[in-house]
């Protein structure tokens, strides 16, 4: 019965979504903090975690409750006029960003916040030239997608937005002598994260600021995955000790609701005008409620301490794992990687077999993205089952 109900949904699926995801066999129906189950009630631990959507876990309390309650208020309120939960949120956010970010634009995706952020950057700089990085994420929308690197996501769909470039990912010089006084913004991961969860280093991201200062370009970070505790920090900046001009977010913010901000200064905010930028669903109180029990839950539960020492231990346990198939262990906080010297696909098929779902991260890397209240028990057996299945 169970089984018929699965292939069923599968076939719907299948038959009417568009048809641009790669769907693994696996139809899931429920989750609590990091398991999932499916439909024939296998449970799983989760590792993909929402693909970087799931920091607070699945079935949050504070974020549950805050949808509860204020789907019996309001759950739309356009920004034609104020709102308490929006209020409330951008108070908070502000709070929690760097001195220099001071305002917010809401939006809706992670794509949408990096629209946003270009748009922006051309209007407060009066240049149009965005630099970005090779290997960079930044999604799929005409602006985001000009900006990501790969060329199978881009070349079908060219031509893109003119006066992008790509520099080398932490290549100094090179990506100092790309950003001069025509460069409006450039744009960079501090994890990359969807190419293979490479950090970046101290000195490139310091140095990098400093050239953008020089030459008054806009430094966008963007911190769609690495944002809200992901790397240990709640943002990542703050391990640098870097102050973007426009700080872009999305995935967690909102508990799990779909939601994306723009941070920036007061010194952009003065050069954009009325209706230069706006978003129906923007800030709806929904969105922004649960936002609001997200972050409070990840203060109330140093979730981003809890990032860091579970990632430190993780990455240990990793690391002591012996396969030849290993080339390097990497990450920061619990955005961890194994890059392989071989495909990662059928690693990954055979870690879901033993009850672990996990993601890729271009052809050759493992990438695990667990929500952050993972207990350490799941977590020993994910590098148990993943030393098993690379022996
Ligand atoms: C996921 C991601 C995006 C795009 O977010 P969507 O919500 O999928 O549009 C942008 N940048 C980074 C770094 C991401 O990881």
């Amino acid at each position: 019965m169970a089984q018929q109900i699965q292939s069923s949904i599968q076939e719907l699926e299948d038959q009417h979504g568009a048809g641009t995801y790669h769907k693994r066999k696996l139809v899931i129906v429920r989750g609590q903090g990091a398991r999932l189950w499916s439909e024939d009630d296998r449970e799983y631990i989760d590792c993909v975690g929402g693909q970087g959507a799931a920091n607070v876990g699945h079935q949050n309390p504070y974020v549950n409750r805050a949808i509860q309650e204020q789907s019996q208020k309001l759950v739309n309120c356009t920004e034609l006029f104020y709102n308490d939960q929006r209020a409330l949120l951008l108070e908070r956010l502000a709070r929690l960003t760097p001195p220099r970010i001071s305002r917010f634009f809401f939006c809706n995706s992670g794509a949408e916040a990096i629209e946003g952020a270009f748009k922006f950057a051309r209007l407060a700089t009066g240049r149009t030239d965005i630099v970005a990085t090779m290997r960079g994420y930044h999604g799929k929308s005409m602006g985001a997608l000009s900006a990501t690197w790969n060329k199978e996501y881009r070349e079908p769909f060219e031509p893109l937005v003119p006066g992008f470039s790509h520099v080398p990912f932490d290549n100094l010089e090179k990506t100092c002598q790309a950003i001069t006084e025509k460069t409006a913004a450039f744009i960079v991961e501090l994890v990359q994260g969807e190419s293979g969860v490479r950090p970046g280093s101290r000195d490139y991201f310091l140095e990098v600021e400093a050239q953008c200062r020089k030459t008054g370009t806009l430094l966008i970070l963007d911190e769609v995955q690495t944002g809200f505790c992901r790397t240990g920090k709640m943002f990542a900046l703050e391990h640098f000790g870097i102050e973007p001009d426009i700080l872009c977010l999305a995935k967690s913010l909102g508990g799990g609701i779909p939601m994306g901000a723009i941070g920036i200064s007061e010194a952009i905010s003065t050069k954009l005008f009325k209706l230069a930028h706006t978003s129906t669903f923007g800030g709806n109180p929904l969105a922004c409620a649960a936002a609001n029990a997200a972050i409070q839950y990840m203060e109330d539960l140093q979730l981003a301490r809890r990032a860091e020492e579970l990632g430190q231990e993780f990455m240990a346990e990793l690391r002591k794992v012996k396969s030849p198939k290993i080339r390097e262990v990497r990450g920061m906080g619990l955005i961890v990687g194994i890059e392989l010297k071989e495909k990662a696909g059928p690693y990954i098929q055979q870690l879901m077999e033993q009850g672990i779902l996990a993601l890729g991260a271009g052809p050759t890397v493992i990438r695990y993205l667990p929500p952050l209240v993972i207990e350490r028990d799941d977590l020993r057996r994910v590098a148990a089952a993943t030393a098993e299945v690379l022996r």
